[in-house]
C-alpha cells in the first residue's frame, strides 16, 4: 500500500535557534507515534542553511529531511544556489520542487522543473512535486485542465522508474497561506483526478502505489477530515508546521 506521508514546510520563518526549538518539541511529542507501525512518514523541509544541524536533531525512525528548492545543474558557476547533490550530502532525502511561490515570484516554468526533477532524481532525491490551480483558474472552471497540463509538461516526461520515486502534492493556491481550505470533497476530486491521470500515463498500479498529498491551511482541525479522502495520502504543511501542537496533531490525524 502507498506511503502515508506528512511534510512540514518552514518556507523562509524562524532563526536557526527557534527550529531548532521546534524539532525538539515536535521529536518529543510526535517521535513515539511516528516510531509506531503503519505511522506516516514525516519529512521536514527546513531552510537551507539548517538543514546538516536539524539532520543531527532528528529522531532515528521515521523522521526525514527535505529541502525547498535546488538547483538544476549537478555544479558549477552559479553563485547563490544549492545543488542537489550537496543536499544529499548533509543528509536529505526529499526536495519539494514546483511550490506555487517558487513558480510565481521566481518565475519557476514547467520546462526549468522538468530539469530540477531530473537533478534531484539523478543525486537520489525524492521530489515533492507541487501542482495547483489559482482562483481564477477555479472560478473559470478550469482546474482540471490546468492541472493536467501541470502533470503533463512537469512530470510525466520521468520514466516510470523515476516517477516511482515522485510524491505528488496538491495545493490550490487560493488555499495557500489564506486560512481557506479546500473542502475535503474539493480535494478529493482534484487527487482522483491526478491519480486517474497517473494510471493513464503510466500504469493503474503507479497510481495506486504514488503518495498524494494536500497542501493548503491544512491545520490540526481540518487535517482529519481531508486524511479520511480515499485519495488524499497525507499533506504538505506550511503555516501549523511552525507551531509543534499542532503539526503532531496533523501527524496523528490518520
Ligand atoms: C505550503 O506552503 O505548502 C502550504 C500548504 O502552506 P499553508 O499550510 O500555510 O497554507
Amino acid at each position: 500500500m502507498r506511503q502515508k506521508l506528512v511534510a512540514g514546510n518552514w518556507k523562509m520563518n524562524l532563526t536557526y535557534a527557534e527550529g531548532q526549538a521546534l524539532v525538539t518539541e515536535i521529536a518529543a511529542q510526535a517521535g513515539p507515534a511516528v516510531a509506531a507501525p503503519g505511522a506516516p512518514v514525516v519529512v521536514l523541509c527546513v531552510p537551507f542553511p539548517y538543514l546538516a544541524g536539524v539532520k543531527q536533531q532528528l529522531p532515528e525512525s521515521g523522521f526525514y529531511l527535505g529541502a525547498q528548492n535546488c538547483h538544476q545543474k549537478e555544479s558549477g558557476a552559479f553563485t547563490g544556489e544549492v545543488s542537489a547533490r550537496m543536499l544529499v550530502s548533509v543528509g536529505c532525502d526529499y526536495v519539494i520542487l514546483g511550490h506555487s511561490e517558487r513558480r510565481q515570484y521566481f518565475h519557476e516554468t514547467d520546462d526549468l522543473l522538468a530539469q530540477k526533477l531530473k537533478a534531484a532524481l539523478a543525486a537520489g532525491l525524492k521530489p515533492i512535486f507541487c501542482v495547483g490551480e489559482s482562483l481564477e483558474t477555479r472560478e473559470a472552471d478550469k482546474t482540471f485542465d490546468y492541472i493536467g497540463k501541470q502533470l503533463t509538461d512537469g512530470l510525466f516526461h520521468l520514466s516510470n522508474e523515476d516517477f516511482a520515486q515522485v510524491v505528488v502534492a496538491y495545493e490550490p493556491i487560493w488555499a495557500i497561506g489564506t486560512g481557506r481550505t479546500a473542502t475535503s470533497a474539493q480535494a478529493q476530486e482534484v487527487h482522483a483526478f491526478i491519480r486517474e491521470r497517473i494510471a493513464r500515463a503510466y500504469t493503474a498500479e503507479a497510481a495506486l502505489n504514488t503518495t498524494i498529498l494536500y497542501g493548503g491551511s491544512a491545520n490540526a482541525q481540518n487535517a482529519k477530515e481531508l486524511f479520511a479522502q480515499p485519495d488524499v495520502d497525507g499533506g504538505l504543511i506550511g503555516g501549523a508546521a511552525l507551531k509543534a501542537a499542532d503539526f503532531t496533531t496533523i501527524i496523528q490525524s490518520f
